[in-house]
């Protein structure tokens, strides 16, 4: 089996596997080969220009760029929206989740142990990806 990057008339990028080279010939010709976006059954190699590891290395940095933009937005909101509670999150978020104190969203700092021992017993708690900036 051999693996070729092809392209439609519309520019639509996909893979294909074929048996051989005729293979992908016959079945080009004869229409078998349909986008698997559009449809159209033009279709042709895609070229495989250096030009295209530049573009996936873009679109790589690209994903990081918008994933560390995520990232920034989740810290922003928990800072923004939530209360900090610092130190004392793992008893906070348990008399929280107990109906012994006001039921709000906190964040503040857990060791792993004290996540485990939430999570255990039904509290919902989630890691942030990175620690938010320190509040006084
Ligand atoms: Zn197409």
């Amino acid at each position: 089996m051999i693996k070729y990057r092809l392209i439609c008339d519309q520019g639509h990028e996909f893979d294909g596997w074929f048996k051989c080279s005729a293979a992908f010939e016959d079945q080009c010709k004869s229409g078998q080969l349909s986008c698997a976006v559009c449809g159209s059954a033009k279709i042709s190699k895609a070229i495989m220009a250096p030009a295209l590891a530049r573009v996936r290395g873009d679109l790589t940095s690209r994903e990081d760029r918008e994933k560390r933009a995520l990232v920034d937005k989740l810290i922003d909101h928990v800072e923004n929206d939530f209360g900090y509670v610092g130190k004392d999150f793992a008893d906070e978020a348990r008399k929280i989740h107990n109906g012994e104190a006001q039921a709000r969203e906190i964040y503040g700092e857990a060791t792993l142990n004290e996540a485990r021992d939430l999570l255990t017993e039904g509290v919902p708690v989630a890691p942030l990806p990175k620690p938010p900036h320190k509040k006084d």
